[in-house]
């Protein structure tokens, strides 16, 4: 009989009308003939209300109360519901994380599921009951109550759809469906019909609120299809599945981190290995970096800049503090006011041209770039907080993101895509882990060469004017990387063919000119490495054993750049050889 999975975030089950009417989805549904599994999430704010009452007590609680203190919320919402549906006329269970047998590990408040044992739902569901299962919440080998961290639900339940091999799982919210972009911040923005697992990856660890990024890692790694639906219509809403909506957009959807900060240590020795001293100190903390930069600058020392959470800025000043100290770097300095904004989109993979674009929509709005890092199919940039959301609005009209695209093509996948989610689950079976890191690939391209620009005045329209250059010249511009100002100057690194590296300087050198900076460096033939798996950037261990791995041999990293699908990292290109052999030694236990 088929399985059917049906989430319900807080403002669908905010009331008891809303609570019944959940419960008559639910039943319509096993009417159809499924079996039918929901997920609640606490009604309403109720887990803000929690959050707030708690720190009315203390600014730092334990972080095991804590979730002691959140998972009552869902477990209020669970029973109201199967009482909901008892009081239709139809039988339900209502069941804790606990109950269930959702096994984590102990990191309380963002704990990740280790196992999930299916024997007592598909008990209760061939006894023709409804399943109430909480979302956000289980147990670790100690019995401690967990929390999957905010949004969590999302995950409790694609990851139950993926161990009872259900049909579908669909997630009931206040939005009907996946749009291009925040409909709250840009009322313009479109419903999408359709995404694919890596643009939704990419869009909801950069700020895309409406699924928890972890329950599209789940949904990729065992391909179960998520359809995204409001809980007070019948509109369609949007499937997640492996085909995008389109391919010839290069752009999907766009996405705003409103709260982030940006922390540079300045003046580190450059060696291999202290960027890792800095690292390692940060995610001890359990704190994920976002966009990292790292400059080589004059005389043997680097900047490093990177991009924090803007509630964990007090711990990461902490380990930042330390950092400075134990490896004599320079000093440090951190911006609390910025945001993220990024484009996503498969279709950038192949197309030129989308990051100037990007660049110039926002040079004319005079809003100034504070960094850049992209990937195969992410450009980020930061920006003041105060410019945020007329940068999401600008950059939403600049891909005309409010006008739907021509069809994507049908290209039949079926059998890759099962036959790769039934390897991936293997690997989790052998691994006892259902949430660990998979690695899919390592790469190494050696066709490119890479130019910086240094010193470049760091002002609105800058970079656009140097990508503009550089493509009217027929230039494929692959990384950008674009440092935090010191002294109100940057310094703008990127990869090009090596074919096309003396035209591109040429064009480098008559804008330092123009723009009364030093001669551009460059280096003729660099090394582009590149891990792709599932669970990249929320398994912040993998950055740091890709810079450990590299360290340990010797070899220092010049380019980085991280997102959900893959890590870059540019070398010396005589060093890509060894560094391929080292990253697949260190990655070896993980790899599919
Ligand atoms: P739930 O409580 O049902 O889990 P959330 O508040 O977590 O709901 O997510 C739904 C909200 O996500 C929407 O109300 C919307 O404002 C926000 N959101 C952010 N980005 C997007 C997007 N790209 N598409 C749709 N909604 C989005
Ligand atoms: N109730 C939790 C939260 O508000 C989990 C969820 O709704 O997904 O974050
Ligand atoms: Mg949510």
């Amino acid at each position: 009989m088929s399985i059917v999975v049906q989430k319900f975030g807080g403002t669908s089950v905010a009331d008891s009308k809303k609570i019944l009417a959940a419960a008559r989805k639910a039943i319509r549904a096993q009417k159809e003939g499924h079996q039918v599994v929901m997920v609640v999430s606490a009604m309403g704010k109720n887990t803000d209300r929690l959050v707030n009452l708690a720190k009315e007590i203390t600014e730092e609680p334990p972080a095991r109360e804590m979730d002691m203190l959140l998972s009552t919320g869902e477990q209020v919402s669970v029973a109201l519901v199967a009482m909901a549906v008892h009081s239709l006329g139809h039988e339900a269970i209502s069941l804790t994380g606990a109950q269930i047998g959702i096994v984590t590990d102990s990191t309380h408040t963002k704990a990740r599921i280790r196992s999930i044992s299916s024997e007592r739902i598909q008990q209760a569901l061939d006894d023709g009951k409804i399943v109430i299962a909480a979302g956000f919440q289980g147990i670790d080998e100690s019995f401690n109550i967990t929390t999957l961290g905010r949004g969590g639900s999302d995950t409790t339940a694609v990851a139950l759809a993926a161990v009872l091999g259900a049909d579908s799982c669909e997630i009931y919210t206040d939005v009907d469906g996946i749009y291009t972009t925040d409909p709250r911040v840009v009322p313009e923005a479109r419903r999408v019909t359709q995404i694919s697992y890596d643009e939704m990856l990419e869009l909801a660890s950069a700020g895309a609120g409406v699924m928890h990024n972890r329950s599209i890692e789940f949904a990729k790694k065992f391909s179960v299809p998520v359809h995204v639906r409001s809980s007070f219509s019948d509109n369609p809403g949007t499937m997640i599945t492996t085909e995008p909506e389109a391919f010839s957009q290069p752009v999907c959807g766009a996405a705003m981190l409103k709260n982030e900060a940006r922390l540079s240590v300045l003046g580190v020795p450059d060696r291999p290995g202290a960027a890792i001293t800095l690292f390692s100190k940060i995610a001890a903390k359990n704190v994920a970096m976002d966009m990292i930069v790292q400059n080589v600058g004059a005389g043997g020392r680097a900047d490093i800049s990177f991009t924090v959470f803007h509630d964990d800025l007090p711990k990461t000043l902490k380990a930042v503090e330390e950092a400075v100290w134990e490896l004599k770097a320079e000093r440090y300095n951190y911006d609390d006011q910025v945001s993220k904004i990024s484009v996503v989109g498969l279709g950038m993979a192949t197309q030129t041209g989308v990051a100037e674009k990007m660049f110039r929509a926002l040079g004319e709005k005079g809003i100034n770039i504070l960094m850049i890092t992209t990937s195969q199919i992410k450009i980020s940039v930061l920006v003041a907080r105060e410019n945020a959301a007329d940068a999401l609005r600008v950059v939403h009209q600049t891909f005309s993101l409010e006008n739907e695209p021509p069809p994507a093509k049908a290209i039949g996948t079926g059998s890759g895509e099962r036959s790769r989610a039934v390897a991936a689950a293997d690997m989790v079976a052998r691994m006892q882990g259902m949430e660990n890191l998979i690695i899919t690939g390592i790469e190494l391209d050696e066709s490119e060469a890479r130019v910086t620009i240094v010193g470049v005045p760091d002002t609105p329209g800058l970079a656009a004017q140097v990508f503009e250059e550089i493509a009217a010249a027929g230039i494929l511009v692959d990384m950008i990387v674009q440092s935090d100002g010191r002294e109100g100057q940057a310094n703008l690194s990127f990869t090009v063919p090596q074919g096309d590296l003396a035209k591109s300087i040429d064009i480098a050198t008559t804008l330092a000119d123009r723009f009364g900076c030093q001669a551009p460096t460059s280096c003729p033939k660099v090394a582009k490495l590149i891990v792709s798996g599932i669970g990249m950037k929320s398994h912040t261990t993998v950055a740091i054993r890709t810079f450990q791995s590299l360290a340990d041999v010797g070899i220092n990293i010049d380019m980085i750049s991280t997102s959900e699908a893959q890590i870059n990292v540019v070398v010396d290109g005589q060093k890509g050889q060894n560094a391929l052999k080292i990253l697949q030694q260190e990655f070896a236990d993980v790899m599919v």
